[in-house]
């Protein structure tokens, strides 16, 4: 049987690797074409494939490089992943088609997307 405080260092696990996914999201989303307000009830199951796909390469893609361009680990190395959307390139264009990278308020934080290729 679990003690509670399996239950509650589980729990805290759980909540940073929510935390962590948050963070990457964006490129995840931007991969897959699915546009961040889009409603996970109404994808299809072509689109489910399409982001449980880009959540392993995109995560994989970041892992590989030692992290997004964004962060730092604990000695201080940026990591080698290029962020595609974040707040440091709103200014820029999509790196997929061109497309203008648009910025919404969304749950309390900001939300990066292309309004081009990420279906709605
Ligand atoms: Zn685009």
């Amino acid at each position: 049987m679990m003690n509670k405080y399996v239950l509650i260092a589980l729990s805290v696990f759980l909540l940073a690797f929510l935390v962590f996914l948050a963070k990457q999201r964006q490129d995840i989303l931007l991969n897959s074409k699915i546009h961040p307000r889009k409603k996970m009830n109404t994808l299809s199951e072509h689109q489910q494939r399409k982001v449980f796909d880009s959540v392993k390469t995109t995560l994989a893609a970041m892992t590989d490089s030692g992290g997004r361009d964004t962060e730092r680990d604990l000695f201080g190395n940026q990591g080698g992943y290029r962020t595609k959307l974040s707040k440091n390139n709103t200014t820029m264009l999509c790196p997929d088609c061109g497309g203008i990278v648009k910025k919404e308020a969304y749950m309390g934080g900001s939300v990066y997307f292309c309004d081009s290729c990420q279906e709605k």
